[in-house]
């Protein structure tokens, strides 16, 4: 299993199976696994010392493309998960380093919401799911991979995805990487 920032689990060495347990795909994600994006990996159910080791405190300061941003809003981004449930898998994020919803001001709160809105469009443009699930893990005990700050998951589901690898392995999506999901998905975006 994934945790809810889809930070995988630890796997033995050099096997790099995902849990969903689908012979011969080991397709884009494993090309993920670069040195510069281990700060996001590292930022595990451990949690970390300080902001500068913040997978979501980290990624703003990189280009978007480095860090599989789609959007920079005033308060907050939106970055595609790097262990995405489903290809898709967004993430809004403020840029303050606030761990709980009740953190947040109303400002922040509001274009939150509003980006919560404009993802879902915006997958539906270029993606067409038929559903999505949303939310926010509080708290290592709520299942928050990072739980020191706050991110809301947008994950865009399809009939049948339950499963959801074995029926998206089918389709175009999977054999896309998460640097082209990003394009797809930015370039769809509205100009704020
Ligand atoms: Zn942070």
């Amino acid at each position: 299993m994934t945790d809810s920032a889809g930070v995988p689990h630890q796997q033995p060495e050099g096997q790099m199976t995902d849990e969903f347990e689908l012979a011969g795909v080991p397709d884009a994600f494993q090309r993920l696994w670069t040195p510069h994006r281990m700060a996001y990996v590292k930022g595990g159910q451990d949690q970390f010392k300080g902001k500068d080791e913040c997978p979501f405190c980290v990624a703003p300061g990189r280009s978007d493309e480095e860090s599989l941003i789609v959007y920079r809003g005033k308060f907050n981004y939106v970055v595609l998960n790097l262990f995405p449930y489903n290809p898709g898998h967004l993430l809004i994020c403020p840029y303050r380093h606030v761990p709980d919803y009740t953190d947040i001001t109303v400002e922040e709160t509001a274009e939150f919401a509003e980006l919560t809105q404009t993802a879902m469009r915006v997958l539906r443009k270029v993606a067409n799911p038929t559903g999505f699930n949303l939310g926010m893990n509080q708290g290592v005990t709520g299942g928050a991979g990072v739980a020191a700050h706050l991110h809301q998951h947008v994950v865009p589901r399809w009939g049948g995805d339950g499963n959801f690898l074995p029926i998206i392995a089918q389709t175009k999506a999977i054999t896309q990487t998460l640097d082209e999901v990003r394009q797809q998905v930015a370039q769809a975006w509205p100009a704020g």
